[in-house]
């Protein structure tokens, strides 16, 4: 932690006091010193990340003092300055400020696209995900449900698992460490049509055995790969027999999807169609701690640092 004097904005600027802040699994990824869909962190700066809070001091018309923001370039402080066009409004009136960390911005949408525009789901598909408690996976399911899917997801605890299946309307649900196989092939006997991967390994292995000829492989994250590979999947031959289709995406190539995943998700939660667990943890002290915290399975839907006590707003 250091503590700094951090000057004026110059024109075209704004200085915004940070109220709340996201931990995402990519940054453990951006640590890895090789080249990526974005540059690595580098070691001695501050690093950056999804964030929320207001401007208090500003050198740009469009950005008045009061306004809230999110912004990807000023995580990990308390107060940050940046170009106006790095600092995007958002409305209180839709929505809590959080809200625009998870479900109505980068993780949501990561749902919505990938659900949508890569996994081609149609009502009456079965759908699996994995990490299905999780700031994306949560989404993913009740999105699927809303548009007439049945639901199947992995968690890390049979806690989260009942969690899915009573409060957020999963067909079904289970712990992942009593084995997954068996476990997807009695919640869906007749196969999935579409497997949501947040995971990879040994859950992508089971979910290629799973899939019915035609199915679909979003490949969203592996998050049990990013610190050390295992072998799996070692059934990949499947894919060419079952006629599978695998892709990759990245969320920000979806960025024209936003206004109409905004208007959809704010209705279904204004609604209460749809829930969007939150676990906030307070004080940037814990933020690296809260990061550590994903790859252990400790918290429930999206995590968010508070970074400012909860409530403070623009005086
Ligand atoms: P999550 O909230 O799902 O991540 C945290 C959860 O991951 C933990 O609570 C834990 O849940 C689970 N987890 C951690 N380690 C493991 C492991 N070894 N095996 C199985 N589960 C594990 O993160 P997000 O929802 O933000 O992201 C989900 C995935 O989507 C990630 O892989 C992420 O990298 C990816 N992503 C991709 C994007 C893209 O543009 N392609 C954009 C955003 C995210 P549990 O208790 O169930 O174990």
């Amino acid at each position: 932690m250091v503590e700094t004097t951090i000057g004026e904005p110059g024109p075209g600027q704004a200085l915004v006091r940070i109220t709340d802040m996201s931990v995402d699994p990519y940054m453990r990824g951006r640590m890895n010193d090789a080249r990526s869909y974005v540059p690595p962190f580098r070691v001695g700066e501050v690093m950056s990340g999804g964030a929320v809070g207001f401007v208090v001091e500003s050198k740009d018309a469009s950005l008045p003092v009061g306004t809230w923001v999110s912004s990807n370039e000023l995580a990990w402080r308390d107060y940050g300055i940046a170009d106006a066009k790095f600092l995007q409004p958002i409305d209180l009136a839709m929505a809590h400020a959080s809200r625009y960390l998870g479900a109505l911005g980068m993780p949501g949408l990561t749902a919505f696209a990938g659900l949508f525009d890569i996994g081609k789901f149609k009502e009456g598909e079965t759908v699996f995900v994995s990490s299905a408690g999780g700031a994306v996976g949560t989404m993913v399911g009740q999105l699927a449900k809303l548009h007439g899917g049945k639901v199947i997801g992995s968690v890390g605890t049979p806690e989260k698992a009942a969690y899915l299946r009573d409060e957020l309307g999963f067909d079904a649900a289970f712990d992942y460490h009593d084995g997954i196989g068996k476990q997807l092939r009695a919640a869906a006997p007749d196969g999935i049509d579409v497997y949501f991967d947040n995971v990879g390994g040994e859950q992508l292995q089971a979910a290629i055995g799973a899939l019915k000829t035609y199915g679909r492989i979003v490949a969203c994250g592996m998050i049990s790969q990013y610190s050390e590979q295992s072998g799996a999947p070692t059934n990949l031959t499947q894919i060419v027999g079952k006629r599978l289709r695998m892709q990759g995406f990245i969320v920000f190539d979806h960025n024209d999807r936003m206004p109409a995943f905004r208007q959809e998700i704010a209705a279904a939660l204004r609604e209460g169609k749809l829930k969007y667990p939150e676990t906030f943890i307070d004080g940037l002290e814990n933020a690296p701690q809260a990061l550590l915290d994903l790859f252990g399975g400790h918290h429930l839907g999206k995590v968010i640092v508070r970074v400012a006590p909860e409530g403070t707003k623009p005086a």
